[in-house]
C-alpha cells in the first residue's frame, strides 16, 4: 500500500494545549531502577506493517510490575488491537482479490460492508489506544482520560472551568497537549488531527451506532470493487496520519530514554529514593537540582 497522503477535509481546531510532565509510570522498574520504557511504539508498528515493511508482535511475556514488566494498560490492548486490525485487513484485502464461487451478489455485498465495517472500527480504536498509551505516561490522571472516545481526545470542555464557574467552558485538546512540548502541535492541527477527525466520523457514521451504508446488490464483482477502493481510501489517509503518531512516539521514546539513564546514574550514584521528585518535563533536557539547593533557590 503506497503512503501517499490522502489530504483529510480540513477543520478548524480550537482545543488549547497544556503543559505536563512525565509520571514515574513512563518507566519500568525492577526495584529502584528503570529498566526500560513503560510503552511500545504502536503507531509506528502498524504502518510499518501496513506498508510491509515490518510484522507485529506479540506481547512481552508477562513480568510481574515490580520486576520490570509493562504496567501500562493501553500498550497491552494496544498489542491486541494491532493483531486483529492487521487480521481485518488481510480478510479484507483476500476477499476483494480472491474468487468466490459460492458467494452470489446479496453475500458479496453483505462481505463487503462487514469487512469496510470491521477496519473502519480497528482503525478508531488503534488510535485511540495508541494515544491514551501516551497519556498513561503523564501527569494527566487517568480518570481524565479513560473513557473517552476519540472525538473527545481531539477536542472537548475543560472539566477544571466548567466545575468552578459554570460557565461556557474552553476546549482542550489532550491530541494536542501531547504534541505540545515536541513542536509538533502544527503538522498535528494541520494534518494528523484532521485524518483522525475523519476516521472518528466514519466509525461513528458507518461502523459503531445506527448508520450504515445502504445495501447496494449488484454483481460480486462490482462489491469487491467498491470494497477495495474505499478501503484503499481510508487506509492510506490512515497510515499516513499514523506517520504522525509515530514521531510522536519516537520523540517520547528517544525523550524518556536519556532521562532514564539520567536517574539511573543518580541513583547507582546514591540519590536516596525520598529525593527523587523529579519533574520531568518532556521535551527539555533533565537537569537535576537537590532538594536542598531548591530549597534555597
Ligand atoms: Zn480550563
Ligand atoms: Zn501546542
Ligand atoms: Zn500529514
Amino acid at each position: 500500500m503506497p503512503d501517499t497522503p490522502v489530504p483529510a477535509p480540513k477543520r478548524e481546531w480550537h482545543g488549547t494545549h497544556h503543559a505536563w510532565s512525565f509520571r514515574p509510570h513512563a518507566f519500568r522498574w525492577v526495584g529502584e531502577q528503570i529498566v526500560g520504557l513503560n510503552f511500545l511504539p504502536l503507531a509506528t508498528e502498524m504502518r510499518a506493517w501496513m506498508l510491509q515493511q515490518g510484522r507485529l508482535a506479540l506481547m512481552p511475556p508477562p513480568a510481574p510490575g515490580a520486576n520490570g514488566g509493562f504496567t501500562n494498560p493501553y500498550t497491552t490492548s494496544g498489542v491486541t488491537l494491532q493483531l486483529l486490525m492487521a487480521q481485518a485487513i488481510s480478510a479484507l484485502h483476500d476477499y476483494a482479490t480472491s474468487e468466490t464461487p459460492d458467494h452470489d451478489e446479496l453475500d458479496a455485498e453483505l462481505e463487503r460492508l462487514r469487512l469496510y465495517n470491521e477496519v473502519l472500527l480497528y482503525s478508531a480504536r488503534l488510535c485511540e489506544v495508541a494515544i491514551k498509551q501516551l497519556l498513561y505516561c503523564t501527569q494527566i490522571p487517568e480518570s481524565r482520560y479513560k473513557r473517552m472516545a476519540l472525538g473527545a481526545l481531539l477536542e472537548s470542555p475543560c472539566p477544571s472551568c466548567k466545575r468552578q464557574n459554570g460557565q461556557e467552558p474552553h476546549l482542550v485538546s489532550l491530541v494536542g497537549t501531547l504534541a505540545h512540548p515536541f513542536h509538533l502541535c502544527l503538522q498535528f492541527e494541520h494534518c494528523a488531527m484532521d485524518h483522525m477527525d475523519l476516521v472518528n466520523r466514519l466509525r461513528n457514521s458507518q461502523a459503531a451506532h445506527a448508520g450504515i451504508q445502504q445495501l447496494s446488490i449488484r454483481s460480486v464483482e462490482a462489491s469487491k470493487a467498491q470494497l477495495m477502493q474505499e478501503s484503499q481510501e481510508a487506509l492510506s489517509g490512515f497510515v499516513h496520519m499514523l506517520s504522525h503518531l509515530a514521531e510522536l512516539e519516537e520523540r517520547m521514546l528517544t525523550d524518556l530514554a536519556e532521562k532514564g539513564e539520567a536517574i539511573n546514574v543518580l541513583k547507582s550514584g546514591g540519590l536516596a529514593a525520598k529525593d527523587c521528585n523529579f519533574n520531568l518535563v518532556p521535551g527539555e533536557e533533565f537537569v537535576f537540582r537537590p532538594a536542598a539547593q531548591r530549597a534555597d533557590a
